[in-house]
């Protein structure tokens, strides 16, 4: 008892003592994706807490009251934007009482300014399209490329917020960038045989993923997205697959496997649950680690499809 006192108050002088040390930037960001690459360019000049678990669906997201503490005291919100959180966070953020990261204030940075975003509808938008992906497809942060741009965008926002630490974000982002790169290449070489291999989701969450590492989406198990399966789809979607041969079917962790399983035993195709956002399975527990692990799986399963 006596020591545990004893060293806080040592630690309390410590962090007294130092004159220029100053509070670590408050950064919220929405997704687990983009509290990783937020702490890969912040470090420990920035504390980092993210609102949706990466095995939850980023669509859908039950609003809690400690959210709301998150967001009120925060100094800097990194959002993936295109309306991914439309659901959750407007209530969210008006309930924080913080002007600081409000949409157009110098606190909030929306990470799909940047990026290179796939699936932008053309002509008018109806209802009948689908619930979801009306300002194009928000699931982009699943090419690398794009974690690259997001990291950049994070490391000009905070080098604006913190310019004390400029040089620091800087040099954080050259080693980012320079592991990724070095990743990128072992990615592309394991993959590499498999270009053109057709496979079909669940959700239309790996358009990027897919163009990024020459995989052909043919079709989506939900009909349209945020709709759920309907028999019909499915018997349509049972008939392309066995046609063209696709023999992988990519699910996201959050979604039933019933009706995938069922297509899969239609036609000889694998089920593979993917992990769509760091934090969704245990072994990713960063932004190259969701690469490696999906790369992994996909991997394995195409190298017994002898193909
Ligand atoms: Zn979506």
């Amino acid at each position: 008892m006596r020591s545990t006192i004893l060293s806080a108050l040592t630690l309390a002088a410590l962090l007294g003592a130092a004159p220029e040390a100053h509070a670590a930037l408050k950064v919220v960001t929405t997704t687990e994706d983009l509290a990783s690459l937020s702490r890969e360019i912040g470090g420990d000049k920035i504390s980092v807490d993210s609102i949706a678990k990466g095995y939850q669906d980023p669509h859908f997201v039950e609003a809690k009251p400690s959210f709301i503490l998150k967001l009120h005291s925060a100094d800097l919100l990194v959002v993936v934007g295109r309306e991914l959180e439309i659901g959750w966070l407007p209530p969210l953020l008006q309930q924080s009482r913080n002007q600081k990261i409000q949409p157009g204030s110098p606190g909030y940075l929306d990470a799909s300014l940047t990026v290179k975003i796939l699936e932008i509808p053309q002509g008018q938008i109806t209802r009948a399209m689908g619930d979801v992906h009306p300002l194009g497809n928000p699931h982009y942060w699943l090419d690398p490329g794009n974690g690259r741009r997001i990291a950049q965008a994070i490391q000009t926002k905070l080098t604006e917020l913190q310019p004390v630490d400029a040089a620091f974000f800087a040099q954080r982002f050259a080693d980012f960038d320079k592991r990724l790169a070095e990743a990128e290449k072992r990615w592309d070489a394991s993959l590499l045989p498999f270009k053109g291999t057709k496979v079909v989701t669940y959700h239309r969450s790996w358009p990027n993923f897919a163009e990024r590492f020459g995989l052909d989406v043919i079709g989506y198990v939900e009909p349209k997205p945020g709709i759920p399966p309907s028999p019909q789809h499915t018997i349509d979607l049972i008939a392309e697959m066995k046609k063209v041969k696709a023999m992988v079917i990519l699910v996201e962790p959050y979604f039933d496997l019933k009706t995938p399983q069922s297509v899969a035993r239609e036609t000889g195709a694998k089920v593979l649950v993917l992990s769509p956002s760091v934090g969704s399975e245990k072994e990713v527990t960063d932004y190259i680690h969701l690469f490696d692990y999906n790369v992994n799986l996909i991997l394995g399963a195409l190298k017994g499809t002898g193909k």
